[in-house]
């Protein structure tokens, strides 16, 4: 809790610099030093978010990624209602330097307006409605063509810096146009480096085997070249096959299914365009994994040792889940709960039972078809399993939530729920 808010806390602290830098060499006149202030604010916050968007790795342990996704779209939201202000009380004595300003305006609010629906679950994880209208749309508003979508983020940033350079009440300034073209500079450099130089740092690996896993869920296995040293149980990668004929580069998140730091195994569901492709995926094609990623082990190992885990796994969403009980099913009492569509698509079960049958194991497991309702829950976990427990949820969005509603009516503290969404 208190590593979040230092993280949110920087974020109020990131534009202060330029602030203030203007403030003592500035000389407009009062009140349009604010508004020039609350232009500084909303464009030091678009490039945080540009920042944030590279996924720092380092931040990944402390707070988790989908914090970072979470303040980068704060972000664009707070710089929208900052640039708003701004642009409504102050005034432009250029005009072209005013019709930029309007134009990365209304530009930044529609790329935020469309990156909400298509891009965050914020909305549309919690509206039946709202995913029907998602699926529809998504025939031409695919995945690639949002994130391109997203990326007119920079050039809204480009028409931003012009706006500021073409203005004499900020240009005129030495020091503080030195620190605004500084904050811009590094901003982009370290995007660039991260989007194109960097993933030749990544780890690398083969696929050794792509095996259907029941009626729509491939295996796909991985040597890798090195031993992925960091890697804890309950992780994800970003995966990125290479110069296959069959599945294109973008990447897309993945989590690993076993404890095993040498061939890395996924679980992955196909309904969507890449990974529907992924039959086709052919043994000996090379891959780029950026990671890994994730809280899971770290959360496991700050609780008591004593207290039972419960992890619900729904669909493929149980990948995670089963690393981690690889993992610790000797050490922990653990109750595996999973939902699946359809007895052929418990493909697990033999790995799962072996795990249970293990000398020593601590673990129970319940598979069911179908979603898990209360009286399922309760007649699978003891009362005190539920009052002590961490839970963990992983699956596709709107399950996970109802899962977490669920719990939230058993009188399962926020603070014992733990969650992976299959969307970002
Ligand atoms: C942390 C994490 C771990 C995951 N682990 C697994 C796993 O182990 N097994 C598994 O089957 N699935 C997993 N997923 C989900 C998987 O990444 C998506 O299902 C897959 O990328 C969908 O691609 P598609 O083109 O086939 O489907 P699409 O129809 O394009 O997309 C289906 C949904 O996935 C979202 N999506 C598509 N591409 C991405 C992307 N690059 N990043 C984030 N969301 C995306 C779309 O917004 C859409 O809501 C995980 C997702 C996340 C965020």
């Amino acid at each position: 809790m208190l590593r979040k808010l230092l993280f949110w806390g920087f974020a109020v602290v990131f534009p202060l610099p330029l602030i203030l830098t203007y403030n003592v060499q500035g000389t407009a006149p009062g009140p349009l030093k604010y508004y020039i202030f609350l232009g500084l604010a909303a464009y030091s916050w678009w490039l945080l978010s540009i920042l944030l968007s590279v996924r720092p790795p380092w931040l990944d342990r402390p707070v988790g990624l989908p914090a970072v996704y979470g303040l980068h779209g704060m972000l664009g939201i707070l710089a929208i209602v900052a640039a708003y202000m701004h642009r409504d009380l102050s005034y432009s004595p250029s005009q072209l330097a005013g019709d930029l300003g309007n134009f990365a305006f209304y530009g930044a609010l529609s790329v935020l307006c469309y990156s909400v629906f298509f891009m965050s679950g914020w909305l549309v994880d919690r509206s039946k409605l709202l995913q029907k209208t998602k699926r529809l749309l998504e025939i031409v508003f695919r995945r690639q063509l949002s994130v391109w979508i997203h990326r007119l983020n920079l050039v809204i940033v480009a028409m931003i810096w012009l706006h500021a350079h073409l203005l004499v009440r900020v240009n005129q300034y030495f020091a503080f146009m030195m620190l605004f073209d500084f904050y811009t500079v590094l901003t982009l450099s370290i995007y660039v480096w991260k989007k194109w130089i960097a993933p030749d740092a990544y780890l690398t690996g083969t696929v050794t085997a792509n095996e259907a896993r029941g009626s729509s869920t491939r295996r796909i296995s991985t040597a890798l070249d090195r031993t992925a040293t960091r890697l804890q149980p309950g992780d994800f990668f970003f995966l990125s096959f290479q110069g296959s004929s069959s599945v294109s580069r973008e990447w897309h998140p993945f989590s690993v299914t076993d404890d095993n730091q040498e061939t890395l195994s996924f679980t992955i569901r196909q309904h969507g365009d890449f990974t529907r492709r992924l039959g086709h995926l052919e043994a000996g094609t090379r891959v780029r994994l950026e990671g890994p990623f994730g809280r899971f082990e770290s959360i496991v190992r700050s609780q008591d040792r004593e207290a039972p885990l419960v992890f619900i796994g729904l669909g493929a969403g149980v990948a995670p889940l089963l690393s981690l009980t690889a993992a610790h099913h000797t050490t922990r009492d653990i109750h595996l709960l999973w939902a699946v569509r359809s007895e052929e698509d418990a493909y697990y079960r033999d790995v799962l039972k072996e795990y249970e049958s293990a000398p020593g194991s601590r673990l129970r497991v319940t598979t069911r078809v179908g979603r898990f309702h209360r009286e399922d829950l309760t007649n699978s976990l003891p009362a005190e399993v539920i009052s002590n427990s961490h839970f963990f949820i992983v699956g596709p969005n709107p399950a996970v939530l109802a899962n977490q509603r669920l719990l939230r009516r058993m009188r399962v503290s926020p603070r014992r729920i733990h969650q992976e969404r299959l969307t970002m």
